[in-house]
């Protein structure tokens, strides 16, 4: 009993006269903001969440977590469906049906064309009794789109932006396959997608941003104001073979509509699709970086007022 009662004294003495643990000084140069991107892979890669696989109880924990930070920040539902869920059902190599459900909100801008600013929530689940938790793969990604989200929610967008965590990318494109082929818009109103796929894990400070081999047109808004992080442009030939990433995320179900289409992600790295694919494994600083940095070209993105200009489009729509 003593002890307990000893100790709140030990605790406060101890913060009079220690030095504060490096620990608690590096959590300080955090905004909330950062604070909050953080927390959300943390969350969702935490074990209680058994790494999200598509149709377990895990996936349905992502959902809801993902859903109440969508409502907290005040996102609306797309306005053909009742809600932020879209269902959809696949068969698997067995097949076996399988239901999965993206979770989509959309935030108004000036303009009825639409950008979607997509991510996978899904990752493997469990196996041989181990936790994948998958940190960078794709809790990282969810998290800078919620982030996203928080912004453009204070900050309104030229464009319309859709933002779609999908389900089931792991089991081979599923989400985003099933939300272009059931639209809850018309296709031709969207003019791109952004993409994000593991993007906190990278000891080089290098992000890869994949498709401007087929828009180059995309080129000119790839301008950062952040040195540490170096955004490379590639892994979109088609000439080089598995590491062209044009079709190995969520934006290759774009790309099948001819939609264009930025993916951002890194290399892989020692703890891709392994159990130690967790938080406390994630490079927080260059996570930060990378999302702020994506926000930047996506921002650039968003003042041009005329995308159809941008990918040469015909114009098909008569003049308002
Ligand atoms: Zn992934």
């Amino acid at each position: 009993m003593k002890v307990y009662l000893l100790l709140p004294f030990v605790v406060l003495l101890s913060c009079n006269t220690v030095k504060k643990p490096a620990q608690a000084q590096t959590a300080q140069h955090f905004s909330k903001a950062e604070q909050q991107l953080l927390k959300d892979v943390e969350v969702l890669s935490s074990d209680a969440y058994e790494g999200r696989k598509t149709g377990t109880k895990g996936a349905e924990m992502a959902r809801t977590y993902i859903s109440n930070r969508f409502k907290q920040i005040g996102l609306k539902p797309i306005p053909l469906l009742s809600g932020y869920e879209q269902v959809f059902s696949f068969r698997n190599n067995k097949g076996v049906e399988i239901f999965g459900k993206n979770i989509l909100a959309c935030i108004p801008g000036k303009n009825e064309e639409i950008i979607v600013i997509s991510a996978h929530y899904d990752h493997v689940g469990i196996m041989n009794n181990e936790v994948y938790n998958g940190a960078d793969d794709n809790a990282s990604g969810i998290a800078a789109l919620l982030k996203f989200a928080e912004y453009y929610k204070n900050n309104k967008p030229n464009y319309t932006l859709i933002f779609a965590a999908f389900d089931a990318e792991e089991m081979g494109l599923r989400g985003s396959k099933a939300f272009v082929e059931k639209p809850p818009v018309a296709l031709e109103k969207i003019k791109l997608n952004i993409n994000m796929d593991m993007i906190s894990h990278n000891d080089k400070g290098e992000l890869y941003a994949c498709g401007t081999y087929k828009y180059p047109e995309l080129k000119k808004y790839f301008i950062t104001t952040d040195p540490k992080i170096k955004v490379l442009l590639g892994h979109d030939d088609p000439k080089t073979g598995h590491e062209d990433w044009t079709n190995q995320s969520d934006q290759g179900s774009f790309n099948a509509k001819d939609i264009p289409f930025i993916y951002f992600g890194v290399e892989d790295h020692k703890d891709y699709h392994k159990a130690t694919d967790e938080f406390q494994n994630i490079n927080k600083k260059f996570f930060i970086d990378a999302a702020s940095s994506i926000l930047e070209i996506i921002n650039n993105i968003d003042k041009e007022r005329n995308l159809k200009s941008i990918f040469r489009e015909k114009l098909r729509m008569k003049k308002q």
